[in-house]
């Protein structure tokens, strides 16, 4: 399906750089689509690294002045940025769904869930006090400070345009930072929404920035010294790469990467649910959720054979329509390109051979023949060898693997590359606590099929999930956009105390 091309009349999608739009200067663009229609609604521009320079060098600028503001100063901007979300939440969600294709009530959930940051970031104060010992020696004291990095860098993925950069830049620029985001370039119109409610908030030029761009601009973003922490949110091989470059440069990374996201449903499960849940989280979002589950682990025979049962009907009947649908359970794939490659995933499955229960490669949606849709599709009797269980597909498409008692499924998870998120449905306590002990995945769902952590938890995968460290958000966030700093002090009284050549210890 090919796509609608460039009129000259297309909008351009600039920067924003020190608390203003800035057109793009390098002569660069790429288009950005309307998934719903196929047709190009904007041409970003794509930064070249000397633009890089000007919004890194903005947020320099700006970071002497933030970082000695009171926490409490920086928490009221927080608030004032959540009472604008709120209020333009509509405006953003369309916008989301606009150049994503999710449906507009999924993109009004995204948001919801970015906000929970910025609640979450507006406690700084609270989150940023130390630790204070009296008297660790005679009349010595020490306390413990977390202070701010300086200008910190996020690289965020198409699927979610709005919520990931809200896991990143709250937290960061709450501790004192100040921020260079570098959105996809398949969605980049939120964030500079985004950056017109923080200056509306009373946030201060230059602290936050967005640079529009590819590979160009995050190299530049990895490459400058000023840079002093990155945060990636994308495929795998592109995290191995930013986490490996950027520490090379001395950098702090947190690179989180790709999934594939299982779940085990029990022979006692209650199957009604479970299939409802697999059809949620298989198929919401068109599947481009990196929570998404992707396949279904069926324990026992007679587990899988009535899962199927269910799902197939289902999977049939899934609305499927243009983004502002407020019907629709999903909308299209982000681009042609993707659906193209699902479409691959697809054909691969069948000449691997596995058994294809629903196929959604026909699907088209009457008006919107040129947009970047593709049914829900349903695989069963998927082997570990298969490509499409190997790689993540990134689209409406579940597989069912059928194993033969839980300690099967449980291996069969912990040997995947990934280590994401995972489910497991059941009514017995005992085999959800070995699933939790035992599952070596970073998020772990008990009858919830997508476990995404609260904002004041941390977010995070194992394995080729995540490079680094640190989750976002959270505790682990605060700590990642800071650094911590011991204080030991002593006011001794004015007498000769002569020098003393050993080791401190307590006297
Ligand atoms: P992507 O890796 O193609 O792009 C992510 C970002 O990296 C974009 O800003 C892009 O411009 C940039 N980029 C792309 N190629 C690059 C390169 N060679 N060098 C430097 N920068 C590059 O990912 P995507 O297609 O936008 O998003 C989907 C992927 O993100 C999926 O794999 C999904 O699982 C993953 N994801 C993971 C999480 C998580 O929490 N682990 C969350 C959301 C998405």
């Amino acid at each position: 399906m090919n796509a609608v091309p460039a009129t000259a009349v297309s909008p351009e999608i600039s920067h924003w750089i020190g608390g203003r739009r800035v057109a793009g200067a390098s002569g660069r663009h790429a288009d950005v689509y309307d998934p719903s229609s196929g047709r190009v609604s904007g041409r970003v521009a794509l930064a070249s690294a000397a633009e890089v320079g000007q919004a890194v060098a903005a947020a320099q600028e700006a970071f002497a002045a933030w970082s000695q503001q009171p926490p409490l100063q920086r928490a009221r901007v927080m608030f004032r940025f959540r009472t604008l979300l709120l209020d333009n939440a509509e405006r953003i969600a369309a916008q989301i769904s606009k150049e994503h294709g999710k449906v507009i009530a999924d993109a009004r959930g995204e948001l919801t869930r970015g906000l929970e940051v910025v609640e979450f970031a507006a406690g700084i104060p609270q989150l940023l006090k130390g630790e204070y010992s009296e008297n660790v020696g005679r009349e010595v004291d020490s306390y413990s400070m977390r202070q701010p990095l300086g200008v910190v860098a996020g690289v965020t993925p198409f699927n979610f345009p709005a919520m990931v950069p809200l896991w990143m830049f709250p937290v960061a620029i709450a501790c004192g930072n100040c921020f260079v985001l570098k959105p996809s370039e398949r969605d980049p119109s939120t964030a500079l929404l985004l950056a017109e409610l923080l200056k509306e908030a009373g946030l201060p030029d230059g602290v936050f920035n967005v640079v529009n761009g590819d590979k160009q601009a995050v190299d530049a973003l990895l490459d400058h010294e000023l840079v002093r922490a990155i945060s990636f949110v994308g495929s795998t091989p592109v995290a191995r790469y930013i986490y490996t470059r950027a520490s090379e440069r001395g950098k702090r990374a947190q690179a989180l990467g790709g999934a594939k996201n299982h779940m085990v449903v029990m022979p006692d499960a209650d199957l009604d649910q479970a299939s409802d849940a697999l059809l949620g989280a298989g198929y919401g979002s068109a599947g481009e959720r990196c929570m998404a589950i992707s396949v279904v682990v069926a324990v026992g025979e007679k587990t899988a054979d009535e899962l199927a049962a269910r799902l197939i009907p289902q999977v049939r009947k899934l609305r499927i329509s243009h983004s502002m649908d407020e019907k629709a359970d999903m909308g299209p794939l982000v681009t042609a390109a993707h659906r193209e490659r699902v479409l691959g995933y697809i054909d691969s499955g069948v000449s691997e051979g596995a058994k294809l229960l629903v196929d959604g490669r026909g699907f088209a949606l009457a008006g919107h023949e040129q947009g970047f849709f593709l049914g829900g599709s349903l695989f069963d009797r998927v082997t570990p060898a298969m490509k499409i269980y190997r790689e993540e597909i990134f689209g409406p498409v579940l597989s069912m693997v059928r194993v033969a008692d839980l300690p099967a499924a449980i291996e069969l998870i912990n040997r995947h590359e990934f280590g994401n998120g995972c489910a497991i449905f059941t009514r017995d306590g005992r085999s959800a606590r070995q699933f939790a002990n035992g599952i070596q995945i970073g998020m772990v769902g008990v009858n919830v099929p997508i476990p995404v952590p609260m904002a004041f938890h941390s977010f995070g995968g194992w394995k080729a999930s995540l490079f680094g460290d640190h989750h976002v958000h959270g505790p682990e966030g605060v700590r990642f956009y800071t650094r911590q700093k011991t204080v030991t002090s002593r006011w001794p009284a004015p007498t000769a105390g002569g020098a003393d050549f050993m080791m401190p210890t307590m006297k």
